[in-house]
């Protein structure tokens, strides 16, 4: 085990607890979370006003989620935030999720943009047809690149989508230091906000590499009462195939810090087995409200066998 990682991982669980923790695999059997027809915890509504007859997804579908289903949410606002957050978070992961071999409600996503198809079958990717000159294969470092461009999206909507999930797995008790939150990822439309911010910041990662995350875990921690109050009050961390995500969830009535510039990175699998230059982190600022286009991803795969051939080994 890295020492460094460790070292970190321990400082982290000296300042904050874990409070919710969620792991899927494959072999996961449908669970829901709540109780059945209680009250809506996005619009705080009940039947007969809304209904609950869809099943509510806890997490994306699109990251391969099947097996965790929550009670307290509506079909109106499971509609409305498929539309509003998920979808813009499935655009921009669009890429990404095509070559790591995510499945997601319709099965294995196909990447075509331009003149560009890239399918998977789960164990091995086919980017035969990606225009030459935005592939750099590397055959004797097992490496390969993919430069293409990925869907129109929305930044802060993606944002929204993983405080979504936060608010979704959080414990009833402590929702109601986040009204604001709530309210915010309610709002339709992003630019017209009562909440505007300068700073929304998510790290995220991909391990690049054919070893990967078993399953999905996703957890939620909040800072202790001993710790820094202008660190985060809670934070979200997601990890599934070869990607992490870290976000820290805004406007809580116990932080004392409206713009958050920094907030601790917890320590991953990867980080632990392998030490910190394994994940390839970046630091990303959503709060931009309006629909980016022509965004250019580059994706590095990495831990080729000879013959380009990735074949996924769960970590
Ligand atoms: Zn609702």
């Amino acid at each position: 085990m890295n020492k460094d990682a460790l070292n970190a991982l321990n400082d982290i669980m000296s300042q904050y607890s874990t409070i919710a923790s969620h792991h899927i695999t494959d072999e996961s059997s449908k669970q829901f979370l709540g109780v059945r027809n209680s009250i809506c915890r996005f619009c705080k509504k009940t039947t007969p006003d809304v209904s609950f007859k869809k099943d509510a997804h806890a997490l994306p579908h699109c990251i391969g989620n099947n097996a965790l289903f929550t009670y307290n949410e509506c079909d109106l606002c499971n509609y409305k935030f498929g539309r509003l957050l998920e979808n813009e978070f499935a655009k921009f992961m669009h890429l990404n999720h095509t070559i790591s071999g995510v499945r997601g409600k319709n099965g294995y996503p196909k990447y075509k943009m331009d003149d560009a198809l890239i399918k998977t079958t789960g164990s091995n990717i086919d980017w035969s047809d990606v225009p030459i000159e935005n592939i750099n294969h590397n055959k004797d470092a097992g490496l390969i690149k993919i430069k293409q461009k990925i869907p129109a999206f929305i930044p802060i909507a993606m944002y929204k989508c993983f405080v979504k999930m936060a608010l979704t797995l959080m414990p009833d008790n402590e929702l109601v230091q986040f009204e604001n939150t709530l309210d915010w990822i309610n709002e339709e439309n992003h630019q017209n906000t009562k909440y505007p911010f300068e700073n929304l910041l998510l790290f995220h990662g991909n391990v690049a590499t054919t070893e990967r995350f078993h399953g999905i875990s996703a957890i939620l921690v909040k800072r202790m009462d001993n710790t820094d109050r202008t660190k985060p009050y809670i934070m979200f961390r997601l990890t599934y195939a070869t990607f992490m995500f870290q976000v820290p969830i805004p406007l809580s009535k116990m932080d004392t810090t409206k713009k958050v510039t920094e907030f601790p990175y917890i320590p991953n699998l990867p980080d632990l087995k392998f030490g910190f230059n394994k994940m390839e982190i970046g630091l990303m600022n959503l709060h931009y409200t309006e629909s980016l286009r022509g965004t250019e991803m580059t994706v590095t795969i990495k831990d080729l066998d000879g013959s380009g051939t990735v074949k996924y080994i769960d970590a």
